[in-house]
């Protein structure tokens, strides 16, 4: 399918919340995009208005060159016309129905024997094949799910919409079917838009990102260029950059720049035309914590810091310091152990200046981090 599914459209709830999309995904090759942003920033909502099942207030959305809602002329496809397969949070499956009743139920106008086909076609596919007979609340979480995924796959949608796909299931498991969702999205070759709130989830699961917050898409682009290069503070903020604190350009030399941050002065590599005043951000994990001190280089930085807290949280344990400002690291439990870190223990903390993202800030509405 050539194209892209364009959506520009506006949804208010009575009360108050508004929620507006604002989305260009190309649909050729097709790719996995996260929908990403906190609890309540309207990512459900959006889902649901491109999947049909909700109406937005103003706007268009087109998939290809067909239009499937254009409030303008009062045209809203339905949902069974979109071609598109839905998986919901809490997987919806039928509770008196068995796994292959569950994934056939949407094959309703086809021939029985082609519908068995098809459906037997896609439990193999899916692993489910021993399990066709079992009832949802006979089968594990992870199965549930992919039933759940094997019922939206089987009417071959031209594009997958999955609500929170993981939420439903325990850390532990979670995490484990992380990769195998990667691989089923992978290997379905269908454009799938995919919501989280879970920066791990997003990382494994998207090529593309969608972020947003409190209604609005913030920025648009590959995973990992939205979670390093932020576009501002509020998407930095966001995707959950630690270190964020307003600093000071005070000399650049061939694309390096000196920037003053609190106390201390760190390089960065400097984007062009990036103004004086900057926002400093810098991720816990491009951070090294030693104990012997040294000299920086033009493209480590090495502050002297101390550490003011010891968060442990898993995998890795969270490091709060005042490097003259204050700073983050993520720190594996054994590393915490051998570099003795405790409150009030001084460190060298490093990082490199292409770690750091410096974005334009106005000095007068700096605001460090909450
Ligand atoms: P979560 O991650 O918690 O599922 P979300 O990002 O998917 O959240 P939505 O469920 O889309 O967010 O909700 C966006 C906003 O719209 C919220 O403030 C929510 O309370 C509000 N909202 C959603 N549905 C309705 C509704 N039917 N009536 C009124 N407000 C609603």
């Amino acid at each position: 399918m050539a194209g892209s599914l364009k959506a520009d459209f506006t949804r208010r709830f009575a009360g108050g919340p508004v929620v507006a999309a604002a989305l260009d995904l190309p649909l050729d090759p097709p790719r996995v995009t996260v929908l990403f942003g906190p609890s309540g920033c309207g990512k459900t909502t959006v889902l649901r208005c491109l999947a049909g099942l909700e109406r937005p207030d103003e706007g268009e959305i087109h998939f290809g060159d067909e239009r499937w809602f254009d409030a303008a002329t009062r045209l809203l496809l339905p949902p069974q016309r979109r071609g598109v397969g839905f998986v919901f949070q809490d997987y919806a499956l039928f509770p008196h129905l068995d796994v292959a009743g569950n994934v056939g139920f949407g094959l309703g106008r086809m021939p029985a024997a082609a519908r068995r086909e098809r459906v037997a076609a896609m439990l193999d596919r899916l692993d489910l094949g021993g399990l066709a007979g079992r009832r949802p609340r006979e089968l594990s979480g992870g199965q549930q799910q992919r039933v759940a995924l094997a019922r939206a796959l089987v009417r071959e949608p031209r594009l997958l919409l999955l609500d929170e796909p993981l939420a439903a299931l325990d850390a532990a498991l979670r995490e484990s079917l992380r990769d195998e969702l990667r691989q089923l999205l992978l290997q379905a070759g269908i454009p799938a838009l995919v919501v989280t709130h879970d920066r791990n989830e997003a990382l494994v699961l998207g090529d593309d990102m969608v972020l947003m917050n409190e209604g609005r898409v913030l920025q648009s682009g590959p995973v990992l260029e939205v979670f390093n290069r932020p576009a501002d503070a509020e998407a930095a903020r966001i995707v959950g950059v630690e270190t964020r604190q307003p600093g000071r350009v005070v000399a650049l030399h061939d694309g390096v720049a000196e920037v003053e941050v609190g106390t201390a002065r760190i390089m960065a590599v400097a984007p062009p035309g990036i103004p004086r005043d900057v926002l400093v951000c810098l991720r816990g994990e491009d951070v090294i914590l030693q104990r012997e001190p040294g000299p920086a280089s033009s493209v480590r930085n090495r502050l002297a810091a101390r550490v003011v807290g010891v968060q442990p949280a898993v995998p890795l344990t969270r490091i709060e310091l005042d490097a003259g400002f204050p700073l983050f690291a993520w720190v594996t439990r054994p590393g915490c152990e051998e570099l003795g870190l405790a409150p009030g223990e001084q460190v060298s903390a490093l990082f490199k200046a292409s770690a750091v993202h410096l974005l334009p800030h106005e000095a007068a509405h700096a605001s460090p981090q909450r």
